[in-house]
């Protein structure tokens, strides 16, 4: 196979970058108004996964400077005390970002929970109040992942007027509002999903391709238009290539996107892990620090 042809697009990078300004803008903050953005992170259960999200979270929202609380729930919360306890954040005057981390246990209702967060504190942008800001082009708190991939877009391509966006996947916490915000970038979008037809097709016609489907290297390379942007928003668990780490029951995450040959064709890629994942933490803490000025008064 011949060398990678496409950029790629290391979203430790930006995110880092993006960590330094949140960081610089706490500081202006405290220094100016006497305010210190704080993050709640409510974990139900004990996920392994998610208690490494959660962890770090936490660690980086310290380390940027902010107030950071983290409530560990066990797994047989009930409905009612997960409430409780999203009823006390709200009320909270310390705190201006409440997220609570998905998927919750089997018992608990996602949307009950999404729904009772001060729209103006949903720092993960689940609320329908803010789907509805975003989807009508009012200032929102915008999920984390999607703003994360707009800005390695704008970094790359820069301008994306008139490209053609296909967004595979339709979920509320990623594919609806990434192509949402392609729209206000006034890009041409389509949004792909499990029931469309002849998905490679409608990929191929694709200057910006955001995989966010949750199926290990589907989007293959003769998917791919010559030149697009692919963002590979996938993160799926699989056993190593090697047979005696895969016989150790060993694993390794990959994106929805073949790397290695959509590599040949695109023009810039995100790797997974590495691309998409560092951006969402680091946009958690700048929707934060945007929901802390807002509920201040102060210009975001
Ligand atoms: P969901 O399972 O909620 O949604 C998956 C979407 O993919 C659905 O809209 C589904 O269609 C569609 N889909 C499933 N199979 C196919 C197929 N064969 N062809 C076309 N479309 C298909 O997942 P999420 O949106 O929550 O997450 C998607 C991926 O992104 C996952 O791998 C997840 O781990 C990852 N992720 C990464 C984050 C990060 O920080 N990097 C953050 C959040 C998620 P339908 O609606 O018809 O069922």
């Amino acid at each position: 196979m011949p060398e990678s042809t496409a950029k790629l697009i290391d979203g430790k990078v930006y995110a880092e970058r993006l960590l330094a300004r949140v960081t610089d803008e706490v500081a202006q903050l405290k220094a100016n108004h006497g305010l210190q953005p704080g993050l709640a992170v409510v974990l139900v259960g004990d996920d392994p996964a998610s208690q490494i999200y959660v962890r770090s979270k936490g660690e980086r929202s310290l380390a940027a400077g902010m107030h950071s609380v983290t409530h560990l729930l066990p797994a047989d919360t009930p409905q009612s005390e997960l409430l409780r306890v999203i009823e006390e954040l709200n009320a909270d005057p310390l705190i201006h970002g409440i997220l609570v981390q998905l998927p919750l246990p089997k018992s608990l209702d996602e949307r009950a929970v999404a729904a009772l967060i001060d729209p103006d504190k949903d720092v993960d942008g689940l609320h329908v109040i803010n789907a509805g800001r975003l989807a009508t082009g009012e200032p929102a708190l915008t999920p984390c992942t999607p703003l994360g991939c707009m800005i390695l877009l704008r970094e790359t391509v820069g301008d994306l007027t008139g490209l053609r966006a296909v967004v595979v996947g339709r979920s509320v916490l990623v594919g609806r509002p990434i192509a949402q915000l392609l729209l206000q970038a006034d890009c041409t979008v389509t949004i792909a999903h499990s029931k469309s037809r002849d998905l490679p097709a409608i990929c191929r016609e694709a200057d910006i391709l955001v995989a966010a489907v949750g199926r290990p290297r589907m989007i293959r390379g003769d998917w791919i238009k010559p030149g697009a942007a692919v963002i590979d928003v996938g993160i799926n668990r699989v056993p190593f290539d090697d047979p005696v780490k895969a016989a150790a029951g060993r694993t390794k995450v990959v994106g929805d996107v073949n790397f290695k040959e959509a590599s040949q064709v695109a023009g810039w890629i995100t790797p997974a892990p590495g691309g998409v994942g560092p951006m969402t933490v680091a946009v958690l803490l700048q929707n934060t620090v945007t929901a802390a000025k807002r509920l201040a008064g102060i210009e975001a």
